[in-house]
């Protein structure tokens, strides 16, 4: 069972699961020679992944490209199914920062042979999250910035109002795929700028106004 924490409260959250949006940031989709989607493209991490910052990325053996992709990550306040966009808003009760930690090679190999890429995102450690700040506390406006630094060197720098498909819009398409509950994360993708980590590096990712997190490749 994982839980994550609530800024200034003793409030805990138990995860459910962990919905990823792909592609959601224009430059990001080219710089990895896709299509931009007309519709979030969503996968699932199990919520054995999940670390929390100041924790340790371990670097999978099977792999030799993993990357670091930052992303504005929203916590689920209640159940919900088939939503409106204002009912979506409602439910989002929440946000963090995260990091979508994803085995570049495998994805490439999985993408080719038209196969899930559970393998590439569903390692251990590959979802790293920051103490949460509740809707109540900060009114998130997507005017902030969202960066992510290697050892001190930026190597993500973008608005969030850059997003394809923002905030509500996802809460809203994957409510009308499944279930969310209470607990459930979202991960709304990451801007241009991924790239290869190596074990020693150390990752702080950032959204201005709202939170950071530190984690070590090791
Ligand atoms: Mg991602």
């Amino acid at each position: 069972m994982k839980t994550i924490s609530i800024k200034n409260s003793n409030q805990q959250y138990t995860v459910g699961k962990i919905a990823c949006v792909g592609r959601n940031y224009a430059e990001h989709v080219k710089e990895l020679g896709n299509e931009i989607p007309d519709k979030p493209v969503i996968f699932l991490k199990p919520t054995s992944a999940l670390i929390h910052s100041g924790g340790k990325i371990i670097h999978p053996a099977f792999s030799k490209d993993m990357h670091h992709e930052v992303e504005l990550v929203l916590l689920i306040g209640k159940t919900i199914k088939n939503v409106t966009r204002t009912e979506a808003e409602d439910a989002i009760i929440g946000y963090g920062v995260g990091l979508d930690m994803t085995l570049r090679d495998i994805q490439n190999d999985l993408k080719k042979k038209g196969h899930p890429w559970t393998i590439a995102k569903c390692f251990d450690t590959s979802a790293v999250v920051s103490e949460f700040v509740l809707k109540s506390d900060y009114k998130l406006t997507l005017d902030e910035e969202i960066s992510l630094s290697v050892n001190g060197q930026i190597r993500q720098k973008e608005k969030l109002n850059i997003m394809l498909f923002l905030p509500t819009e996802i809460v809203e398409y994957i409510s009308s795929l499944m279930t969310l509950e209470e607990g459930d994360l979202v991960f709304t993708g990451t801007p241009a700028g991924v790239g290869k980590v190596e074990v020693g590096d150390k990752l702080v990712g950032e959204i201005q106004n709202l939170g950071k997190l530190e984690a070590l490749v090791a």
